[in-house]
């Protein structure tokens, strides 16, 4: 793969193209409603089946090369560490935000939820527990874990697979990494005229979420909606821009520049597995991060290191123990912490995941029980604008990690 850092005039219209997008579908979904969503909806669930059809072959061939591309074991667990310690620190950092915040600004403390939950309970399914999502992550069949999209399951196989073609006699060895390497330069051109796709997308999606989200819902909760927003604001716009210098030496405006299609991606589908073509093209085409790092980094990252929903698991829960009169002291604080961080990797990239996965962090320290579920159906109203600005840091945390790691690996074209 060639890393070109044109930003020629097709590029910018396109990019302009999906603002312009988004703003129209801001304005018909607030002025006509279900009207709206009724003819414009399709083409967003479209645009979404597209870059959905894409992710499989793309998590599969991109991961496989990626490992296979490391080369020698040493290589491969110094990448890997790397990797784990970037997910892992910055989203504990990200949950730091969100607890000092909701324990500061105490959103949960008088709100009356019982309006906006009325209609949302029946909905939620609690996730299997956080054991089974581990064990899970071996499948006992690779094809199955294909064809249903289990992401956790697809990575651990396609790792496998990746070390394996490392272990080969040098002709095998070539032949198979050929083959990886060209359905990934395929898929990376299939995603390439998917994006040329997105305005319309994006003009479908945020149609049907503006004319979905009532705003009467939104009172109760708005300042549980302040928390949450501030807290991913501050990780969006200070804790991981000073990463971005401090580790890095890279400039954060630059790098948002950079990013801004991935951004706008992530926040119209809310989901970080359909944004991964958008954010490995990114990185690679215009960050100017080798193959080599974003193929591995960015995959997994998709679903393993997200910020944002982190952030957001560790607050919700104690805006519920709030709205229940519970106070949680100093050990539930640290386990509502601990598991948030947990459920964020559990939680797949799609759209309210991260919600779903919130029981398992009010199990921790046993909030359980119907009003449990009322509260966090009440959640569930408002869930869809946070749902895309989560997903927008999950993304920008991504993206921050492969360009670090690929400075600290002595990569020199990083927004050079
Ligand atoms: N929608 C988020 C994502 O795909 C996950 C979540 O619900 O927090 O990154």
């Amino acid at each position: 793969m060639t890393h070109v850092k044109s930003a020629g005039p097709c590029y910018t219209r396109l990019h302009n193209q999906i603002f312009i997008a988004m703003i129209l579908g801001a304005i018909l979904g607030s002025q006509f409603g279900e009207d709206a969503a009724f003819w414009l909806g399709w083409l967003g669930t479209l645009f979404v089946r597209l870059l959905k059809m894409v992710i499989v072959p793309l998590i599969l061939t991109s991961i496989v090369t990626g490992v296979a591309s490391i080369g020698s074991g040493r290589d491969l667990g110094r990448l890997g560490l790397k990797t784990l310690t970037y997910y892992i620190a910055t989203s504990m950092l990200a949950i730091f935000v969100g607890l000092a915040l909701v324990n500061t600004i105490r959103p949960g403390v008088g709100a009356d939820l019982a309006n906006a939950a009325r209609e949302n309970v029946p909905d939620l399914q609690p996730p299997s527990s956080l054991g089974d999502i581990f064990i899970r992550m071996v499948p006992t069949n690779p094809i199955e874990a294909l064809a249903s999209a289990d992401m956790l399951a697809i990575i651990f196989f396609a790792i496998v697979l990746g070390v394996g073609i490392t272990r080969l006699p040098e002709a095998p060895r070539r032949t198979l990494s050929d083959f990886f390497n060209a359905g990934f330069e395929l898929m990376m051109v299939v995603t390439g005229g998917v994006i040329r796709l997105a305005p319309l997308g994006v003009l479908g999606l945020i149609t049907s979420a503006v004319a979905a989200a009532g705003l009467d819902t939104f009172k109760p909760l708005a300042w549980y909606a302040v928390t949450i927003v501030s807290g991913l604001a501050i990780h969006m716009f200070v804790t991981l821009p000073l990463l971005l210098m401090l580790i890095g030496g890279i400039k954060p405006l630059t790098h948002y520049r950079n990013m801004r299609d991935a951004l706008v991606m992530a926040f119209s589908t809310s989901s970080s597995s359909a944004t991964l073509p958008v954010t490995m093209q990114c990185l690679e085409e215009r960050v100017g991060v080798s193959n080599r790092v974003t193929s591995f980094v960015i995959p997994m990252g998709a679903t393993i290191n997200m910020d944002g929903t982190a952030l957001y698991e560790c607050a919700g829960v104690i805006f519920i123990s709030q709205v229940l009169g519970i106070g949680l002291d100093f050990t539930g604080q640290v386990t509502v912490a601990i598991t948030a961080l947990l459920a964020s990797i559990g939680a797949a990239g799609i759209p309210s995941a991260g919600l779903v996965m919130i029981f398992i962090v009010t199990d921790a320290v046993n909030l359980k029980g119907p009003e449990v579920a009322l509260i966090i159906g009440a959640m569930l109203a408002v869930d869809r604008p946070l749902d895309m600005l989560r997903t927008m840091v999950n993304i920008f945390s991504d993206s921050c990690g492969a360009a670090i790691i690929a400075k600290s690996e002595g990569e020199t074209a990083v927004n050079a």
